[in-house]
């Protein structure tokens, strides 16, 4: 066997057509290497890099620190299973643990897994402390929710696309429109609810920021009901809104207080992308002892979830976000953002509004759903050096990693700017 050397985007592009699965649609560029806020294509082409993947690399590409413990514990220690114990989970467990103030951590591998491992804790939790019927558990979740990819979450999703012909379903969940108060109170009064699954930002749907109150009575409204209130910020979490975690609030402190006011404790959080930095999958689920309690040996596991290699990345990522200030430079920046966008979109006629909260936000495009414009602008972007995708029909997100400086930033709104400009009519 030969493996095939390289040398175009156009050869890379035809063997992912010819031997990949057609799972997705990518944008046609073709990435070599990654630094900081910049990728590089196959022919050497340089461009920030607006999506992050999808949230994950909000330390910047390939961040020395979390390549270094990578490194490190790669030569040392990789996979032991939880057979076994390892001398670097505790420590991971201890050090998250305190970071997001929780008793313990659950270690997985991908956000799916962290999703369906709290789906699994909040329904044995009512059904050994809530007294739930067993089986009868429901968990309320929202109206274009994006929570990943396997069977049950699919089965709680109403994007078609994600949906058709995986039936059949997994039962018990109700679904809510998203930021609406009256209908969480109105599902709350359904019996046997467990839970109420959701993202404080709307992320895949289109970045969708609901009321600023919306997260705190939900909490609110969950703790009035013993139900419990399940955050999923695997892509808002981890300084990527400007705050630790979306659920802060308008607190930016570094470490994730519980005094202030707008912080809406989950009762159970979920966590991905960004906990590795990107270098690694390392996802989490964090919850105090009276709900993680409910787990007993041989109840749940992943043959990689909490390797050496995972937890070694998971407190370099961490770190990075406290040592280089990640809050409060996404706050920052994504006010200048918005502003420098709102400046432009006064004269737009194309593109109608910027929203969005830190270094997560969209523009929608004015057009039809269905449109090409989206994804038209994404490839003359790229054309000009800046990656982002569509997410749903006419929005396009902008996520670039928090490691961006103001000079860079202002780069950008230059480069999206005047790309933008040879789309209006
Ligand atoms: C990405 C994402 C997931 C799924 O994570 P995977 O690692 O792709 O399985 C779940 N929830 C939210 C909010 C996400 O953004």
């Amino acid at each position: 066997m030969t493996v095939d050397t390289i040398t175009s985007s156009k050869q890379a592009i035809e063997l992912e057509d010819k031997y990949g699965a057609h799972n997705y649609h990518p944008l046609p560029v073709v990435l070599a290497k990654g630094e900081g806020v910049h990728v590089w294509d196959v022919e050497g082409k340089k461009y920030y890099d607006f999506l992050s993947a999808y949230s994950a690399v909000n330390q910047g590409h390939c961040h020395p620190k979390i390549v270094g413990a990578m490194n490190s514990q790669a030569e040392t220690l990789t996979l032991t299973s939880r057979a076994f114990y390892n001398d670097m989970l505790g420590k991971y467990e201890k050090f998250a643990s305190d970071y997001f103030k929780f008793d313990k951590l659950l270690p997985m591998n991908t956000g799916a897994e962290a999703v369906e491992t709290a789906i699994k804790i909040c329904r044995k939790w009512a059904y050994e402390k809530k007294g739930v019927k067993e089986t009868d558990a429901q968990i309320i979740v929202c109206e274009n929710n994006f929570h990943g990819r396997t069977t049950t979450i699919i089965s709680f999703s109403n994007d078609e696309g994600a949906r058709k012909n995986f039936g059949p379903y997994t039962p018990g969940f109700i679904k809510i429109p998203y930021d609406d108060t009256e209908a969480l109170e109105n599902a709350l009064k359904q019996e046997n609810v467990a839970g109420f699954l959701v993202e404080p930002i709307q992320g895949e749907a289109g970045v969708y920021t609901p009321a600023d109150d919306f997260m705190k009575k939900a909490k609110q409204l969950c703790n009035d009901n013993n139900v419990l209130f399940i955050a999923d910020e695997i892509q808002t979490g981890i300084a990527r809104t400007g705050g630790l975690l979306a659920v802060c609030g308008n607190c930016s402190c570094e470490n994730h207080c519980e005094r202030q006011e707008t912080y809406s404790r989950p009762d159970i959080l979920i966590l991905g992308k960004a906990l590795s930095g990107g270098a690694y999958p390392v996802s989490a689920v964090l919850a105090d002892d009276e709900i993680m309690n409910v787990i007993k040996p041989g109840q749940h596991g992943s043959t990689f979830g909490g390797n050496p290699v995972a937890a070694a990345v998971a407190m370099a990522a961490l770190q990075v976000v406290q040592d280089e200030n990640l809050i409060q430079n996404a706050r920052t920046l994504g006010e200048l953002f918005r502003s420098e966008m709102a400046k432009y979109i006064e004269t737009s006629n194309i593109v109608s509004l910027v929203r969005g909260k830190g270094l997560l936000n969209a523009i929608v495009i004015n057009d039809s759903e269905d449109s090409s414009t989206a994804w038209d602008m994404c490839m003359a972007l790229k054309e000009n050096g800046l990656l982002a995708k569509p997410t749903h029909g006419n929005i396009i997100r902008f996520a670039p990693p928090l490691v961006m400086t103001k000079e860079q930033l202002l780069d950008c709104v230059s480069i999206i700017t005047e790309t933008l400009k040879t789309f209006e009519k």
